[in-house]
This record gives structure tokens, sequence and C-alpha cells, in this order.
């Protein structure tokens, strides 16, 4: 085992490490503390200038938890779970990223960490069995083990509109929102996109700018996040419930909170339906999508009555009649997209100063010098927001050059749709491990429950190969092929599948894809982790060896 960093004699600038580790948000933070735990030599390689991930550069704002924040914060440190106290039922970006800085500092993470630095490529070395790396900056390093923490939202995608290079005023995405402050006092602003992120910045920005215009091309279901600040009295029993409440997530399909009311919609009276949803509506959180009757899941028809009892609340709470009905998706089902949470979102369109552009009558022709132009005319802005999304799952993957044996590329391997063994391992990839990667049940999950299950199956992987001096642990080509079909079998059940969304693997702006395809396992997380734990029971026999 190499212990401390070493120069290749010969090779200039390459040092060798045990494991590299490509991301330092949660994940990756938390996988770089298993592994100085465990005495392998550790590098992590990290693009942005800080810790955090998506808590780093989703800076925008409004951008908060859709998590309880006790549920969302590690599992793995008693002391961080009586020491940290979060300030908000849903915290908010600064202090997500606070938290992230005191985990660093906490577990002395950073001396490990490299930042401002992205990896370009990968290549796996058969002869000398290791993986080597080249980052964008020109540095060389190689390494055992290769771990990849990029998550599965974080490669940003921008439209293609004519003329946005044109654009004389100030235009971001919101995934590398600007460090300094923005004053948005006095300015005409535009917002493109209405997924989860457009719903927090628009519902933030209506407070903001003078004038808002949001440029929807499809609606989505929202739902009220009903945030408050966490009292003395809250903050002790969220404390003395951790464990319960842990073990409460580990038990769910995603690790939330919420679980659902085991009753069909048709056994109760419509009144009792009713009374649940109601219930729901005004609790905290995801309970009105995880937590109603359990069949609005996955059945359209018990779903109806869900989705009608939310349009009336849109109904009642945005002014304008003709307007609402444009809030109102009528092309799928409550919950068949990850629902946005929001304050006040609605009522900001009763504001004077916030306008709704439909796209879907008038669409966006160009991005001009002065602003943008659709079949209606031109609107003139200080600045245009895109709230377009990521190229889903694979695409944060896709942007490295990563080869394994054989001169296989990761991508071409992958181009008709991920193949993977329990979305962490590919066959032709030795040593190589996809936290919350495709195929991996983390991404339909409260992501951090799911990434220290990740993380621990990883680092339980690597001393397993260590301690038994192994050099190479992949899939076997069996395990691969059944993991793919079952994480497709699971895929076709799921009800994100009958829409189209990041879900479904689509994004308009990535060519390829277009296509419908699932690239998650939606099997649930306590299923997902019975399949990693019955691997470690079995010294791994799904895999090969060497
Ligand atoms: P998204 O859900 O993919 O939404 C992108 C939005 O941009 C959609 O409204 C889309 O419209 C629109 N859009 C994309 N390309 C466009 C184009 N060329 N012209 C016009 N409109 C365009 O992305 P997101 O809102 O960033 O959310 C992604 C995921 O991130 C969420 O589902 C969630 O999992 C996560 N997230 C989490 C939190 C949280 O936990 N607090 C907050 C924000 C996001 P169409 O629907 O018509 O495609």
């Amino acid at each position: 085992m190499t212990n401390t960093k070493q120069q290749q004699s010969g090779s200039s600038s390459e040092e060798q490490y045990d494991a590299i580790i490509i991301g330092a948000g949660m994940a990756g933070l938390y996988q770089v503390h298993t592994l100085q735990k465990a005495g392998l030599s550790v590098h992590v390689f990290e693009t942005g200038s800080g810790v955090g991930g998506t808590w780093y550069w989703n800076r925008y704002p409004g951008c908060k938890f859709d998590s309880e924040s006790y549920s969302y914060g590690f599992s793995f440190s008693k002391d961080v779970l009586d020491e940290w106290e979060w300030s908000e039922h849903f915290a908010r970006q600064p202090e997500t990223e606070r938290y992230c800085n005191m985990i660093a500092d906490k577990f002395d993470l950073r001396k490990n960490i490299e930042f401002n630095s992205r990896i370009k490529s990968a290549q796996f070395n058969e002869e000398q069995q290791r993986w080597e790396i080249e980052t964008e900056q020109g540095k060389k390093a190689s390494a055992k083990f290769l771990i990849t923490a990029v998550g599965p939202l974080s490669a940003h995608t921008m439209p293609n509109y004519k003329g946005m290079d044109s654009f004389k005023g100030g235009s971001w995405h919101t995934a590398r929102w600007p460090k300094e402050s923005i004053d948005f006092t006095g300015k005409r602003v535009a917002v493109i996109g209405t997924g989860a992120t457009g719903v927090q910045v628009i519902q933030e920005m209506a407070h903001m700018a003078e004038h808002l215009t949001v440029y929807q091309r499809n609606p989505n279901w929202c739902a009220p996040l009903n945030n408050a600040l966490i009292s003395k009295e809250e903050q002790k029993e969220i404390k003395a419930g951790y464990p319960k409440m842990f073990e409460k997530c580990n038990e769910t399909h995603g690790c939330f909170i919420h679980a659902p009311d085991m009753r069909s919609v048709f056994d109760v009276s419509t009144e009792e339906r009713d009374a649940l949803y109601e219930k729901l509506y005004t609790d905290r959180g995801f309970g009105i999508w995880v937590g109603s009757f359990f069949d609005t899941m996955f059945d359209e028809k018990a779903n109806e009555s869900r989705s009608e009892f939310v349009a009336n609340k849109i109904r009642s709470r945005v002014k304008d009649p003709a307007l609402a009905e444009k809030l109102i998706p009528t092309d799928h089902g409550f919950g068949n997209k990850r629902v946005p949470l929001e304050t006040n979102y609605y009522e900001a369109y009763n504001q004077d100063n916030v306008d709704l552009v439909d796209l879907r009558v008038t669409p966006i022709q160009e991005i001009t010098p002065k602003g943008i132009k659709t079949a209606a005319g031109e609107l003139e802005f200080d600045y245009i927001i895109y709230a377009t999304g990521f190229d889903p799952v694979t695409g944060a993957l896709n942007r490295i050059d990563i080869t394994g044996k054989n001169d296989v590329k990761l991508k071409d391997k992958w181009s008709e749709g991920p193949l993977t063994y329990l979305g962490i391992q590919s066959v032709g990839f030795p040593n190589f491990f996809t936290l919350v990667g495709p195929h991996n049940a983390a991404t339909l999950c409260n992501i951090p429950r799911c990434i220290e299950q990740n993380v621990d199956w990883v680092t339980n992987a690597i001393n397993y190969v260590q301690a038994h001096s192994l050099k190479q642990m992949e899939p076997k080509q069996e395990s691969e092929t059944t993991w793919t079909a079952e994480v497709l079998e699971a895929g076709s059940q799921s009800p994100f599948m009958r829409v189209n969304s990041w879900l479904s693997g689509i994004n308009s702006n990535v060519p390829g894809k277009q296509k419908r395809s699932f690239q998650v396992y939606a099997g649930g997380a306590p299923a997902y982790r019975g399949y990693c734990e019955a691997e470690e029971e079995n010294n791994y026999s799904g895999f090969e060896l060497s």
C-alpha cells in the first residue's frame, strides 16, 4: 500500500496514489474521508475552488434543500450530528456550503483535495494495472483505484438559440452562478426554464427584480415547501431523534422521511382522500409526492384525484384564471416528474411586475443583443437567467475521456445506454467505481443517504482487494448483463418513464438525449442495498477478482 504520494522516476510530473477521486461534493468528501481512515494515499481532483459540488456551483438566489435539512446531512459522525445545528427545516445554499466546508475541515480532508483542477482524461494502463489521469491544467497522476463522484446533475446544459453570444446584458446558467452578489434592483430579468431550479429562482427574483419575465416551455406540478426556522425545542427533538429518523429513511423507497400511506386511494371516501391531500399539501416537504396513497405513484387512474386536487390549489392561488391554466400541466400526472417545491411561487404570478411567456404558443426565435425575440415580438432585458437543466446521469462522465481495457472508451461502450453492475462498476474498466452512477439507486434518493451506502460499499470492496493482495476488481459479464436487464425492467414500470424529463433520460439540449431511456435504478434504495449487501456477504462473487 502506498501511504504517501510519490513522484514516479522518469516521468517528471506524475504523482502516484492508491486512489484518485473525481469531485469534492458530498460523495467525494465522504469517500476521501473513508479512504484516508483506511490508510490509503488518496487524492481528489475538484474543478471548483471549494468543496460542496452541487452546493458550491448552484449559488443562484433561492437555492435551497427540498429534503428536510436534518435528513440530508451525513449520518456517519455522531460528533457532527451533535454539534451541527441546521437553522431551517430546508436550508439555503450558503448554509449547506458552510456545512460541506465544516466537514472538510473537521475531518482534515483538504490536504488531499486539489482545487481548480479538472480531469480531462483517464486511461487504464493494462501493463501497470493503474489508472492514469491528466487534468486540463496539464497535471498527470496515476492510481490503482479511480472513483468518480461527479454527481448525476452537474453537467449543466444551455439551449442553442441563435444569437445567444450577442446578448449585451449579463447572463448565467443557474449552475454556474457568479460568487459576487448581483444587485437586481431596478433591473429587467428573464428566466428561461421552470423545473425545480427555475421555480426556486423565479419566486425569489419576483421580489428582487423590477420586472421579471418567465419563459415557460412546459409547466411542472409544484407543491408548497412549507419551510420554517427550526426552534430550540425542535432542535432538541431532531438531535434526540436522529437514529430513529435515519432508520426510517433507510426503510423508504427513496430514503426520504415521508413514507407512503399504504391504503389505496379507491379504498377511502372522497372526504378522507381530500383530507389527506390537504394535510400533505400544508405539511413540509415531499409528503404530497411520496407520502400519499401508495397507488397515486403507480396507477394513473389513482393519480388523477391528486392531480385534480393540486390543479384546484393552483387555480385558487393564481388570480388570473387563464394564467392559472397555463401553469397547470396537462401532459402528465402529479409526481410523474420530480416535483419542484415552492414558496409563494404561484402568488408571484399575481404581482404586476411578473409576466409569463408560454413558449408552446410563442417559441423563442432568437436571443438578440438587447433581449429575447419570440413570435410575439422582442422584449428587452438587463439579465437572462438560464435554468435549463443538466445532461443527466451520464453527462458528467461523458465529459471526461475515460478509456478502459483494450482501448475501449466508456462513452462508446455506453452509446446505447449504460451497461453496469450495481451502477458502480462496468466490465472492461477494472478498479473503476462510479458513486451515484448510472443504474445506481442513489439518483432517485435523498442523495446523501445513498451516498453513504455507495461510499461504504466501495470502501469495503477496496479494503477487501487490498487485504487479499488482489490487483483488480471488475464485474463478471453475466453480472453486468443481469443487472442492466433488471434496471431496464424496473425502469419500464416507473411512472417517470411516462413523461419527458431528465429522469427518463431526456434533455432536449443534448444531441442524442431525446430518446427515452431509463438510466437509474428505480427498484428503490432498500432493494438496491440488499443486492449490494449480498455481494459483500458472498465475497464479491459477481466480480472477477484477480
Ligand atoms: P430540469 O428539471 O431539467 O428543468 C429544466 C427547465 O428548463 C424545464 O422547464 C425545461 O423545459 C426548460 N428548458 C430546457 N431547455 C430549454 C430550452 N431550450 N428552451 C426553453 N426551456 C428549456 O432542470 P432543473 O430545474 O435544474 O432541475 C434538475 C433537477 O435538479 C431537479 O429535478 C432536481 O432533482 C434537482 N434540483 C434539486 C433541488 C433541490 O433539491 N433543492 C433544486 C433544484 C434542482 P421542458 O420541461 O419543456 O423541457
